[in-house]
């Protein structure tokens, strides 16, 4: 049983967290929260032990009733492995930490990608992680990137990829974050850092990404360009391609989900923990083929595509399983693709 360490208890580390419970080779030893508030009860109340990232701020806890199992840095000894789940940046921080404990860590897409040896995608480069101590599993919207174009990349080959990339302003929790009233190019620089952090995974990919930001905690969407290098054998011939594809789920028409809103109730109404969808979601009428170009528009949610990823890339760090192994398991055992 591989004893697993969140460092970071919030939207990622906290879903990461019950992801984790839900496998049958891996167990959470400990969670380290920063701040003594609702989600740290939340934790206690879920069975975690709980350490205090901030030894300055133990107190805090004892205060609303939460007794430590100990610091950070003890979870770090304790633990096989860490999902640092801390905001963008501090995961660099960390990484001495995990190093000073011989740990090896699994860092998030916040992060530069210097702060691991792989950038990782369970679908598109598993076997790279194997060998690695640490690993950054990447952004939810290369995450998302990564999963679409993986099977036409190997079946038809790409010539060129351009995606527009609209995004959610925030998440339901960032009570700060914007636009509350507008559309905004960001980055208003083309093309946006996106296709940069895709090549993180497929090297030799020509991708090009604008983004634009808008007010929605929803999810992401994205409408997607491809000139693959090989005609299909017609529309269906992708359809199937992208059937045949675990993390990808195609909305048929019949369903009449019309937005991300509808998407988030389909999810809700399924029974979904926190109404997370873990797949990719493609709108099937939205598939479309002219030659060589392939259009569609797919969303994406921000605060759950990345979780069964950080559960595979535990398994590629620890040799527990190979990626289709580790894949099936984590999709059998979150109720992904059933
Ligand atoms: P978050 O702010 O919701 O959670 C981060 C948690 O870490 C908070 O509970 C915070 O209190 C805690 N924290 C802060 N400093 C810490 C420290 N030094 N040690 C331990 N804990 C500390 O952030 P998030 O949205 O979960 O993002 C975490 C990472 O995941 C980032 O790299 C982010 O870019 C990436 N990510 C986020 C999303 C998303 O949409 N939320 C999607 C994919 C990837």
């Amino acid at each position: 049983m591989i004893r697993v360490g969140i460092n970071g208890y919030g939207t990622i580390g906290k879903r990461v967290a019950d992801a984790v419970r839900a496998q049958p080779d891996m167990t959470v030893h400990g969670v380290a929260k920063r701040s003594p508030d609702y989600v740290a009860v939340g934790a206690a109340e879920a069975d975690y032990a709980v350490y205090a990232a901030d030894a300055d701020r133990a107190d805090g806890f004892r205060e609303i009733g939460i007794d430590l199992a100990g610091t950070v840095d003890d979870l770090v000894a304790e633990s096989d492995v860490i999902v640092d789940a801390t905001p963008s940046g501090i995961g660099a921080e960390n990484r001495p930490l995990y190093e000073r404990h011989d740990t090896p860590a699994i860092f998030q897409g916040g992060e530069d990608a210097t702060v691991a040896e792989v950038s990782f995608n369970a679908r598109a480069n598993f076997a790279e992680a194997e060998d690695a101590d640490y690993a950054r599993v990447v952004s939810c919207n290369t995450t998302g990137l990564s999963r679409f174009l993986a099977p036409l990349h190997e079946t038809y080959g790409i010539d060129k990829a351009r995606v527009t990339l609209v995004r959610r302003g925030g998440d339901p929790d960032q009570t700060g974050r914007g636009p509350i009233n507008d559309t905004v190019p960001d980055p208003v620089s083309i093309p946006s850092h996106h296709g940069p952090d895709v090549q993180t995974v497929f090297p030799e990919l020509d991708i090009d990404t604008i983004g634009l930001k808008v007010p929605t905690t929803m999810m992401h969407v994205h409408a997607v360009n491809v000139s693959l290098a090989e005609e299909p054998d017609g529309v269906d011939d992708v359809r199937d391609q992208f059937r045949a594809e675990d993390r990808l789920l195609t909305i048929p028409e019949y369903a009449g989900i019309d937005g991300a809103g509808t998407l988030k109730d389909f999810a809700m109404d399924a029974g979904r923990p926190r109404g997370d969808i873990w797949e990719n979601c493609i709108w099937g009428e939205s598939i479309t083929l002219q030659g060589r170009d392939l259009y569609c528009m797919q969303a994406i949610h921000q605060e759950a595509d990345v979780v069964p990823e950080n559960v595979d890339a535990i398994r590629a760090l620890t040799g527990l399983l190979d990626g289709p192994e580790s894949r099936s398991l984590t999709n059998e055992t979150l109720g992904i693709d059933l």
